[in-house]
């Protein structure tokens, strides 16, 4: 999972012109749908983020693009907030 902080717009502008790279290859990603809704518990509110999946046009490997403020859990599937620093 990548953790992408941008905006979503400017996100989606990104991988629309090749701008992103694979972590793995350094080819170019470009939009892939969605992956899971997930559920994240926050102190005062539940949000439901559905993050951004990219494809790199080079080894073909889809990567999951997450919000800045989302860090996965040891096993790659939980998400839970960020820690503020
Ligand atoms: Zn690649």
């Amino acid at each position: 999972m990548l953790h992408v902080t941008i905006s979503q717009e400017r996100r989606e502008v990104a991988l629309a012109t090749g701008e992103l790279a694979c972590p793995a290859c350094s080819g170019p990603l470009s939009p892939w749908g969605y992956a899971r809704l997930r559920e994240v518990r926050l102190p005062r509110e539940i949000r439901s983020p559905t993050p951004r999946r990219a494809r790199c046009s080079t080894c073909e490997t889809t990567h999951v693009l997450s919000p800045s403020w989302l860090v996965t859990g040891s096993d790659g599937q939980l998400l839970r907030p960020a820690r503020p620093r």
